[in-house]
């Protein structure tokens, strides 16, 4: 009963430390993706400010600079006007910010780029001149020039008067921003899209940027179109979309969206779901092995636990209590092993005579002990390979193997004497008192190989040891 106690105990000790063990990695794990989370998104947020910044505010704020420089307005209100002096005008702009820079004038019919392309305000090329004077706006981004399309921010220009002048601007390449944008989808696996008022895609780190031009209106992409806009519209109802989850090309994305009120445009940030980076299928990986291994130690421990109360479970249950040698049902066991050993056995009992006397005169305890001490005489002056258990009562069996009924004799005679000669102690008086052992041996042949048998007949031998006056031993004859 301790023993199961002590492995109740035990398996609740292995079972709490499992499940601390699982918390504790969870926890971690939980916590170290939160972390590599806030930090890949911190890591994805800065450079996205400074890409937008520096990729379509800049080219805003140059344009709009230009649009209110006085001494520009003066000029190109003269009746007529030095076009030399404006290409250089528009040239050094362009060098100083690396990008292409243009003006339209009403005044003088004409359109001049910092690559000194001229055209007149009639020209196919020009047609968003009229489209973009007839709305009541300052300032536009439109993407133009449908050979080599660019990203055009077009400022009015007025006078004091607020008449119209013309627009003045700069262009960027289309495929500056591509390159850009593609970096950083490359960098992050975050994707960009930015759209205008009327949800046609102006810029895009995706694909459908590359579709070659977009300066004719049946070529340009709304995002209206797209499959997982429809899903993120039905999903939100309206336009404040914030960190939703839609499939996209099959796979899922977390969509944000940003306004750029500058332009009255708003961008969008699809960025790979967490189950889909890398980098957290890496971390839960290793952490999944710090918990498999946590896991195979715990398990080592538990099988060794269970070996362990197993074992002694066993070694309880064939040993007797009182006298720690082998009982009945070992020997049962034992004997079955040693039949299949050796080739033949001689099976022994033993019986203190006069024992009740011993526990009528001395008491139970000292009963006990004589039992005890019996038990240590006749384990201890062995052979290794026999065995001596304690039968029940006041008997004791002994197994020895390889040995005939003479030698067995000699033994259990030299047993015997031992025993009958050394006075026995009472350890709780000064008393002492000798006791006396009958011994019954039995040898096996072909007849007898059961144990049952032998025992039998060994009783026999040690009933005629009885009969004849005690601490004797006797072969049993048939
Ligand atoms: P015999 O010489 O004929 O063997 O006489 P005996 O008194 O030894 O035999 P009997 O069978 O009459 O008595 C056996 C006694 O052993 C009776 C029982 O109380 C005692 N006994 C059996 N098991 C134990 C035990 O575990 N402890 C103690 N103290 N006594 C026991
Ligand atoms: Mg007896
Ligand atoms: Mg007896």
């Amino acid at each position: 009963m301790k023993f199961i106690s002590k492995f109740d105990r035990n398996i609740s000790v292995l079972y709490i430390l499992t499940i601390v063990v699982i918390v504790i990695t969870s926890y971690f794990t939980f916590k170290e993706v939160i972390n590599s989370y806030n930090k890949s998104q911190h890591q994805a947020i800065i450079p996205l400010f400074s890409i937008i910044t520096s990729e379509v505010i800049r080219p805003l704020n140059v344009a709009s600079f230009m649009a209110n420089d006085p001494l520009l307005t003066d000029f190109i209100e003269q009746e007529k006007i030095n076009k030399n002096e404006l290409l250089h005008y528009l040239q050094r702009l362009a060098q100083r910010y690396n990008m292409l820079t243009f003006i339209a004038l009403e005044k003088h019919n004409l359109i001049l780029d910092s690559n000194d392309k001229l055209i007149s305000l009639s020209n196919e090329n020009a047609e968003w001149y009229q489209r973009l004077k007839s709305q009541n706006k300052d300032q536009f981004a439109d993407i133009g020039n449908s050979e080599n399309p660019h990203l055009y921010f077009d400022m009015k220009l007025v006078n004091d008067q607020e008449e119209f002048l013309g627009f003045i601007g700069v262009a960027i390449d289309l495929n500056h921003f591509a390159n850009k944008f593609k970096e950083y989808s490359k960098r992050f696996g975050f994707e960009l899209i930015f759209v205008d008022q009327n949800n046609d895609v102006m810029l895009s780190s995706n694909h459908f940027m590359k579709t070659d031009s977009h300066h004719r209106k049946d070529e340009t992409i709304n995002i209206g179109q797209l499959e997982w806009y429809q899903d993120l519209l039905s999903q939100e109802g309206s336009y404040q979309i914030t960190n939703t989850i839609v499939s996209v090309d099959s796979g899922e994305r977390i969509i944000s969206q940003m306004p750029i009120q500058a332009l009255n445009w708003r961008m969008f940030i699809l960025a790979p779901p967490v189950s889909q980076q890398d980098e957290y299928w890496q971390l839960f990986l290793t952490r999944i092995g710090v918990f498999l291994i946590l896991i195979a130690i715990l398990y080592y421990i538990f099988i060794n636990t269970v070996d362990y109360f197993k074992n002694r479970l066993v070694e309880d249950s064939e040993t007797d209590f009182l006298t720690k040698l082998p009982n009945r049902s070992f020997l049962n066991w034992k004997f079955e092993e040693l039949i299949c050993e050796y080739e033949g056995i001689c099976v022994v009992i033993a019986d203190i005579d006069y024992f009740k006397v011993v526990n009528d005169t001395y008491g139970h305890v000292v009963g006990d002990e004589v039992l005890k001490e019996v038990a240590t005489q006749l384990n201890n002056n062995l052979r290794h390979e026999d065995i001596s258990g304690r039968w029940g009562g006041e008997e004791f069996v002994m197994l020895l193997p390889n040995t005939s009924s003479k030698k067995a004799l000699e033994i259990v005679e030299r047993l015997r004497e031992n025993i009958a000669n050394t006075p026995f102690k009472v350890s709780s008086s000064n008393h002492q008192f000798n006791i006396t052992i009958s011994f019954g041996v039995c040898e096996s042949t072909t007849e007898n190989v059961s144990f049952k048998q032998l025992i039998e007949h060994a009783d026999i031998a040690l009933y005629e040891a009885k009969n004849k006056g005690r601490n004797q031993s006797k072969i049993y004859k048939d």
